[in-house]
């Protein structure tokens, strides 16, 4: 029998994502597979430039949503990897950006807890431009610093699909999107081979989560294991966020 060509295989697993993705045990399980597809992509569409260790989802606008399971692996690693002096210099500047902000981000927070609809992407084009001279605490010297345990989201920049009904969009800059679509527009349809973001979050949420935990953003989970100006030494799946709103840091 004829062995199935790389490329077959590549398109093969990009189109079961969804029952890939279901078939997942550990949160571990899903990294890979979100690690793999997105290679498979950018093997598949050479003009995305996300391959190039490029920053730009880690500054302004474009923060990450973050399961409890998933925060729990991004602090563990800070209390592992980082020295000291490395959280003290992560929570100065989170603070820097947080509190003149604060407000914003609770914006951000809240918009999160927000079913889909075509209101809460509005919300977010409201907030999200304000934000644009923040970037993510955990970039040091224009690197993930916890990048071998980067969230699921940071993942799947730039190579899936993101649907927000009646929508699908590119899970992407605005650049890449204008890439896209020319892209599109040469090979005269609109067909593309990426996976659904959307199943690897209804996995990720629904299997590895408490059913109580609720996803927020980057800083407000550093706000909330910050005790006595250091990082706790536990990890709190289901914090009582409300008791952090508004406070400084
Ligand atoms: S989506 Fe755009 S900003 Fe994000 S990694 Fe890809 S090229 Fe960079
Ligand atoms: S966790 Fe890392 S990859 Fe994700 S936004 Fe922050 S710096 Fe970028």
């Amino acid at each position: 029998m004829k062995p199935i060509s790389e490329t077959r295989q590549k398109i093969n697993r990009v189109q079961q994502a969804k029952h890939l993705v279901r078939a997942t045990q550990s949160l571990d399980e899903v990294y890979v597979l979100l690690n793999q597809l997105s290679s498979d992509v950018l093997d598949m569409y050479p003009h995305i430039a996300c391959r190039s260790m490029c920053n730009t989802c880690c500054k302004g606008n474009s923060m990450p949503t973050v399961s409890a399971a998933e925060w729990e692996r991004v602090h563990q690693y800070l209390l592992q990897y980082y020295t000291e002096d490395q959280r003290k210099a992560l929570i100065d500047r989170t603070r820097e950006m947080y509190n003149p902000r604060k407000a914003l981000y609770w914006a951000v927070h809240d918009t999160i807890q927000q079913d889909p609809t075509p209101e809460k992407l509005a919300a977010f084009a409201e907030i999200l431009p304000q934000l644009m001279e923040t970037q993510c605490p955990m970039l040091v010297d224009e690197k993930c610093s916890v990048y071998l345990s980067r969230p699921a989201k940071c993942r799947a920049h730039g190579t899936f699909l993101f649907v927000l009904p009646p929508h699908v969009q590119f899970h992407a800059c605005e650049s890449e999107i204008e890439k896209m679509e020319t892209f599109l527009q040469e090979q005269g349809s609109r067909q593309v081979v990426m996976p659904v973001w959307n199943d690897f979050e209804v996995k990720i949420n629904s299997d590895f989560n408490p059913p109580e935990a609720i996803s927020t953003i980057l800083p407000i989970w550093l706000l909330s294991h910050i005790q006595n100006g250091e990082l706790r030494p536990d990890t709190v799946l289901t914090p009582n966020f409300e008791h952090f709103r508004l406070q400084d840091l």
